[in-house]
């Protein structure tokens, strides 16, 4: 079913790049260059996340030159997937042809954070230009991202993908992975456990669906949208709270015999909801922040300290949690296509990107598919030769 690998890579490909705050153009661009420990990825879907939207806005979290990202020739996009069509010098982790995932960040590799294995938090973030070139890559964050015909990763940053997953499924591997890093960063979770998932957005529903998978028990899932709960009960939660019009916290203390669940995992960051996490977490037990809240939030820190709970802030996707993640996915553990939902056409990412901010008819997660502008290429350099 793959193409045969390509022998030849083209000089120019078509890009979406960021010029003012929300003003996205597709131009030409030339195809990058994979280095030592790199290769090129030709890029077949690419699935969207909130954080790019709030990337073409806003700027941050993106990172270009040490500055914003806007007017900097900057292609964003960073849940991609695709097939190697050329690899770096001394490269044999991976073959032309492979169709891989790949994960966000690729840290400097040398700072104290990055030997632990945590290089979504690289003290080096972002140096990857100029006289501080630390060889830092975040794609679609301090790099050039997905929103592409071919962008380069590091080898560390890419899984292969089994002939048994579709495209669009693979482009969701690196949002699960993102889930399990939170419950990896928690720590100890065994089986039997109570975990409680607040926030039906994408991180939110697989972390229950991972959650689940690693034997938790019950997995709880509080959210304010009835389709979004559904699905949730479809991924593996065993219970859903409706927090339109129940009292969470109580009902979480009545589900786990008034002590609390052992573990949270916020993933709405509102002030409601982290002071919802904190009461209703057990003594001893751990919260994960996995959303990042804009303003300053309020929350019950003298009930945190005198009940010994642990509260952990997780970025992105650290210590090879999405290779775990594809574990699960790969066999079928939980089916992450419930949250796809539409895909575009590459010439179509602007509608693509209106569907997912303005969750049009449901929007959850929306893919942008290459295929077509492979072929539209493939074809003009056939017909010029
Ligand atoms: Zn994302
Ligand atoms: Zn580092």
């Amino acid at each position: 079913m793959n193409a045969p690998p390509e022998t030849t890579v083209p000089s120019m490909m078509k890009a979406w790049v960021l010029g003012d705050p929300d003003d996205i153009k597709l131009v030409d661009k030339g195809v990058p260059v994979p280095g030592k420990a790199e290769a090129l990825v030709r890029i077949d879907a690419v699935a969207i996340c909130a954080t790019d939207l709030e990337i073409l806005t806003y700027g941050t979290p993106a990172l270009i030159e040490g500055g914003p990202p806007f007017n900097k020739n900057f292609t964003p996009g960073h849940e991609y997937m695709g097939t190697i069509a050329a690899l770096g010098p001394g490269v044999d982790e991976f073959s032309v042809g492979d169709r891989v995932t790949v994960e966000i960040h690729a840290g400097c590799g040398q700072c104290k954070r990055c030997r632990m294995g945590m290089y979504t938090s690289c003290h080096n973030y972002g140096k990857n230009y100029g006289d501080q070139d630390k060889g830092h890559r975040a794609n679609g964050f301090t790099t050039n991202g997905g929103f592409a015909q071919y962008a380069v990763n590091n080898i560390n940053t890419m899984i292969k993908v089994p002939d048994t997953m579709s495209d669009e499924e693979a482009t969701l591997v690196v949002t699960a992975g993102t889930s399990m890093y939170g419950l990896t960063e928690l720590g100890g979770l065994v089986a039997g456990e109570s975990v409680v998932v607040i926030g039906p957005g994408p991180i939110g529903l697989l972390a229950v669906a991972v959650a689940k998978s690693l034997g938790a028990s019950p997995v709880v899932l509080v959210g304010t949208r009835e389709n979004r709960n559904r699905i949730g009960l479809e991924l593996g939660a065993d219970i859903t709270i409706d927090a339109r019009n129940e009292d969470v916290v109580a009902r979480i203390m009545d589900l786990t015999g008034g002590k609390g669940a052992d573990y949270v995992v916020d993933c709405a960051g509102s002030e409601t909801t982290v002071n919802q996490a904190v009461h209703m977490t057990n003594r001893g037990g751990k919260i994960c922040l996995a959303a990042f809240p804009k303003k300053p939030v309020e929350f019950d820190l003298g009930y945190l300290a005198v009940n010994n709970i642990y509260l952990y802030g997780i970025r992105g996707e650290g210590r090879s949690a999405t290779h775990r993640a594809m574990a699960f996915m790969a066999e079928k553990r939980f089916d992450a296509t419930k949250i796809h939902t539409h895909t575009f056409p590459m010439e179509d990412l602007p509608t693509a990107l209106k569907y997912a901010r303005e969750r049009i008819d449901d929007a959850i997660k929306v893919v942008v598919s290459m295929k077509d502008s492979h072929a539209a290429a493939d074809a003009a350099s056939e017909g010029a030769v």
